[in-house]
């Protein structure tokens, strides 16, 4: 009996070994990350996942790009970071001293702006429409930002927000140091996805990559990783820009026009894009888009009802549970598998979370049955 119990102790030992090194490999790989020294230490280096559920319905394998992992929730923290580092590289912001970042935006810019400002010591003034979501608006203030709300107008509008905040930053830095983002103008935002995304993307693929898919609201996530994924791979990937309904960067990839008077029509306002997904569409070109414009391939038009299904679908099948362009940026990459065929490899790019979209989009996500099937979608 002695034996026996050698026995039963060994196997219960060996057991408990192989049940922990298996929980502990499936929970954490690697060693844990190093402490930061602040926020802005955390951002870029954003994982990659695989989205099980599309990759085994086309034959794919689709991954999504984390960027919704950054501290500030979306990739336009990259963005704020490198045009403050910019603007103290030439001398307008200095540490130590107070300094004002201005941005119009009714986006994610303006939370990472004020996350990295707070972090840094500066003061962050953000004007943005008073139609801005709930949820970006609860941020903007948690974050104790600077807030000048404005009525919603077109770009040629002096009072537009982009305009008023321009006018602001004129104004205040007659006095004090600081700079106005310009996020849609900014080169430093195409630059740092070219510097950081794109190279994160092609390593963590392997330097095996087929397909990239992304929106374009300012292109500089687009125009970035497209130019660095086209040079590493001799321009053999397919670099594919999913457009909401409305937005003329469709017609303008496809057909080299911008305007599409029949989707116009029906246009509430000059220059802006009726369509439910917030942060990408315009019906203008900016410079992040037009510098980079020739490293996109194609486009594709998705509807706001296929991105509404598409993100209860992620999150019923894959536990993603994401934001409005991301959901576009998902039924494209079904369209692009159709094309590059089975076995290819394809990215999207996650902006954000669907916690940034509750009041709105998820509204609309809640109301579709989670029995949604993909051939349903796309
Ligand atoms: N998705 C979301 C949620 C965004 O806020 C933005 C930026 N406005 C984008 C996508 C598009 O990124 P980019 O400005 O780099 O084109």
């Amino acid at each position: 009996s002695l034996l026996k119990n050698v026995a039963i102790s060994v196997a219960t030992l060996s057991l408990t070994i192989y049940t922990t090194y298996k929980l502990t490999k499936s929970y954490y790989q690697g060693k844990p990350p190093r402490p930061k020294d602040g926020v802005e230490e955390l951002i870029g280096n954003t994982p990659m996942v695989k989205i099980r559920s599309l990759s085994k319905k086309t034959g794919c394998e689709i991954y999504a790009k984390l960027e919704l992992s950054n501290p500030g929730g979306s990739a336009k923290d990259r963005v704020a970071l490198n045009i403050i580092e910019n603007g103290e590289a030439l001398g307008y912001l200095k540490r130590g001293e107070l300094g004002y970042v201005f941005e119009g935006t009714s986006g994610s810019t303006g939370i990472s702006i004020a996350m990295i400002c707070n972090s840094l010591g500066y003061k962050s003034h953000i004007s943005l429409p008073d139609d801005t979501s709930l949820e970006k608006l609860s941020l903007l203030e948690s974050l104790g930002a600077e807030i000048n709300k404005v009525k919603p107008a077109s770009i040629v509008d002096p009072d537009q927000y982009v305009n008023a905040s321009k006018k602001k930053c004129k104004e205040l830095t007659k006095t004090n140091r600081g700079i106005f983002a310009d996020q849609f103008e900014n080169t430093a935002n195409w630059e740092i996805h070219y510097k950081t995304t794109g190279p994160e993307i092609w390593d963590q693929m392997d330097h095996k990559i087929d397909g990239f898919v992304a929106g374009c609201g300012t292109g500089g996530t687009i125009g970035g990783c497209s130019k660095y994924l086209k040079e590493k791979t001799n321009n053999k990937i397919l670099t594919c820009l999913a457009d909401p309904q409305g937005s003329g960067f469709y017609n303008r990839i496809n057909y080299g026009v911008m305007y599409d008077n029949v989707e116009r029509e029906g246009s509430r306002r000059r220059h802006q894009v009726d369509t439910i997904i917030e942060g990408i569409g315009l019906n203008r070109i900016t410079t992040n888009f037009a510098l980079n414009e020739k490293y996109i391939d194609l486009s594709f038009r998705v509807s706001d009802t296929q991105a509404i299904k598409m993100a209860k679908y992620l999150s019923v099948n894959d536990g993603l549970f994401v934001g409005s362009s991301t959901a576009i940026n998902a039924v494209a990459a079904v369209e692009l598998a159709k094309i590059l065929g089975r076995g290819s490899r394809i990215v999207i790019i996650a902006c954000d979370s669907g916690s940034r979209h509750l009041s709105k989009f998820w509204k609309e996500a809640l109301t579709i049955n989670s029995n949604i099937t993909l051939e349903e979608i796309v």
